[in-house]
């Protein structure tokens, strides 16, 4: 394991390391990108390469005893801190400082990971502020987060900060194609549905059979948008069999047409409220050719639809009705 094991992201691999050849070390990092984009890879990377004991413009080598302890989570100079619930506490915050102004354990660096450091309370990010700014000794913070705004802005300024980018296609497929043993028309089609993010496309690759359903229920939302209404009735008995199967169907048409209101109604800073991200391309024209009174009705149909399948009323025809009204919804003018 070594910055190898990273795909994109060159600029950051870098600057890492560049840091580590050169022994110039920050006490704090900040790692910031969505989920599935190798942020606690690079962390643990990183960590290695501090503490490698190979040569120094080859760390982490990956091979001494210290390396092969932080690829297995085994090392004693390097915690990972997660939230406990929906947030990190200012009690586990006081146990890390505690925990860094003591000696570590092993010589070298002592690496302490936050994941999701944004969901640190208010009293947490206050208390961690304060040993940012007397940092103890040969101690390095790394802090992960998708939404790094979040962040106090005096945590921010005292950290470099790395915004980790979208990966593009090609490198994403070759990567893919060399470690794994996937069909390459599957890993074609996963890349394309990650939306550059390496961790959310082998995501849809483990999980085949709920992506062919999702490309499907997309298709069949489609063609009832683009007044196909015949073609999207016919392929109903693919999706849906019974009330289960018809409800996931429903479920879905509602987060999709939730997502179509988010990109009509705040363009631009939807990144998070997304559900759907990885068709961002067919949200968007669904988007350019609906009307928010379009979309309202949509979303009513979508409710009404549920109340006749949570009774039973001839399931497979409700569905049928509901994709048949909204063809006709786009269809009117107005
Ligand atoms: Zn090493």
């Amino acid at each position: 394991m070594g910055f190898d094991e990273i795909i994109g992201q060159r600029i950051i691999v870098e600057s890492l390391r560049n840091a580590v050849k050169n022994n110039m070390i920050s006490n704090g990092y900040v790692f910031s990108g969505p989920k599935g984009c190798g942020k606690t890879l690079m962390a643990f990377i990183f960590a290695m390469a501090l503490n490698c004991s190979g040569e120094a413009d080859n760390r982490p080598c990956g091979n001494c005893s210290s390396c092969i302890r932080t690829s297995k989570s085994n090392h004693p100079n390097v915690k990972l801190v997660m939230p406990t619930g929906h947030s990190i506490k200012i009690k586990q915050i006081r146990e890390i400082i505690n925990d860094s102004s003591k000696k570590p354990f092993e010589s070298g660096y002592k690496i302490i990971i936050i994941d999701n450091a944004d969901k640190m309370t208010n009293d947490a990010q206050d208390a961690f502020l304060k040993t940012l700014e007397e940092p103890p000794e040969k101690t390095v913070f790394i802090l992960l987060s998708e939404n790094y705004s979040l962040l106090l802005p005096t945590i921010v300024s005292r950290c470099q900060v790395y915004r980790f980018k979208p990966v593009n296609s090609i490198d994403m497929k070759t990567f893919i194609e060399d470690r794994f043993d996937y069909m390459s028309m599957d890993i074609e089609a996963a890349v394309k549905h990650s939306r550059g993010i390496v961790g959310r496309a082998l995501e849809l690759l483990g999980d085949r059979e709920s992506f062919n359903t999702y490309t499907l229920y997309i298709d069949i939302l489609d063609k009832a948008l683009t007044g196909n209404g015949n073609d999207a009735i016919l392929m109903v008995s693919e999706a849906v069999s019974d009330k289960e199967t018809a409800e996931r169907f429903l479920e879905f048409s509602m987060s999709w047409f939730r997502d179509v209101m988010v990109l009509k109604e705040s363009p631009g800073s939807h990144d998070n409220l997304i559900i759907n991200a990885g068709s961002l391309e067919v949200l968007s024209r669904h988007n350019s050719v609906l009307t928010e009174d379009k979309l309202n009705s949509i979303i009513d149909i979508i409710k009404k639809t549920f109340r006749y399948v949570k009774y039973n009323v001839g399931i497979k025809n409700s569905i049928a009705g509901m994709l048949f009204s909204i063809a006709e919804v786009n269809s009117n003018n107005g």
